[in-house]
């Protein structure tokens, strides 16, 4: 449901108000579209690329006019946390879902922060690409980060969402040599080759992990990513990376709980969570104006922000991989 709420304004002195130029749905949000928590009218949206309207007098590092990316935590990028790259668990954090960026404006909280601007007004082809780096790409460059994904390595990926589509571009541009990607979708297994998949298992779970193993001398990938965030996948991750490997996880954990004695047996590191996009930002916008990466494929649909809903149920019925939505003030 789309309706009419009240402008947003400056409210502390470090905020920013900007005008989304896109915005988009992200598959966390299809938890709460499809029941899994009571909600009623909650605002929604948290990936947004926009222009500055008006900054709090504080805010010194974006002007009115700027082009910024911002990510699904607001952060003050200065305290301990965030400068040892973790700023989605910056201690001053704020949740930009609460605020709800699937709108025409928004508030950014601890602008300065949270915000990074691109060198100029970016040429409407690399929109979609910039609002991936907003929460997809950072959080899936995050996942083979922690995953520790680089040069000899064999990484292998479950999920082929937009999330683990943008985790096998990652691994490709952090010199991965082999990328395995578990997917049983055509269209999303042609993405993944296209982003740099090397090979492509269909099979999940058990056999999955036995597949895995075939491709890899009966040892596991040095590093997997879990980007999907249910029990299955989790272990599938886990059974899938070899002793002393990593498994960097982003999938939104809905009750996943590991037994004990298999992470025991498993010696595997365990690191993920909600991704510090902000850590990555400079750099991937870097890599988008460069045109060294387009993230922006994993859009395959656009919608006006009006037909939201509409949005929201091709993603459910996985008739979509992600689904762009332009506010209401760019299709006058
Ligand atoms: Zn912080």
């Amino acid at each position: 449901m789309v309706e009419d709420r009240d402008e947003p304004t400056i409210i502390e002195p470090t905020d920013a108000v900007i005008r989304l130029t896109a915005t988009c749905i992200c598959g966390s949000d299809l938890w709460p579209y499809r029941g899994a928590y009571d909600v009623d009218r909650q605002v929604m949206g948290h990936e947004y690329v926009g222009v500055v309207e008006a900054i709090g007098s504080e805010v010194a590092t974006v002007k009115v006019g700027d082009f910024v990316v911002g990510s699904f935590f607001a952060s003050d990028n200065t305290c301990e946390i965030c400068r040892a790259g973790y700023q989605s668990h910056c201690v001053h954090r704020v949740l930009m879902g609460l605020i709800g960026t699937q709108s025409d404006r928004a508030r950014i909280p601890l602008a300065d922060g949270t915000l990074v601007a691109t060198p100029a007004q970016p040429d409407a082809d690399l929109i979609p690409s910039l609002l991936a780096a907003s929460d997809v790409l950072g959080t899936g460059w995050f996942a083979a980060v922690a995953a520790e994904a680089g040069p000899g390595k064999t990484v292998a990926v479950v999920g082929d969402g937009a999330v683990g589509l943008l985790a096998v571009l990652a691994a490709k541009q952090l010199g991965a040599q082999r990328i395995i990607a578990f997917s049983r979708h055509a269209d999303r297994q042609k993405l993944a080759r296209e982003f740099g998949a090397t090979d492509i298992i269909e099979e999940r779970g058990d056999d999955g992990v036995a597949k895995l193993k075939d491709l890899t001398n009966g040892l596991g990938a040095h590093s997997v990513v879990e980007a999907v965030g249910t029990q299955e996948a989790m272990m599938q991750a886990i059974r899938a990376t070899r002793p002393g490997g990593h498994v960097g996880f982003v999938g939104v954990s809905h009750d996943v709980s590991i037994p004990g004695d298999l992470l025991f047996g498993s010696g595997v590191h365990l690191h993920g969570g909600p991704a510090p996009v902000r850590r990555f930002l400079p750099e991937l916008i870097e890599l988008i104006w460069d045109r060294t990466i387009e993230p922006g494929k994993v859009f395959d649909l656009t919608l006006p922000i009006e037909r939201a809903a509409e949005g929201y149920r091709a993603m459910d019925e996985r008739r979509a991989i992600k689904v762009l939505l332009t506010p209401t003030d760019n299709n006058d």
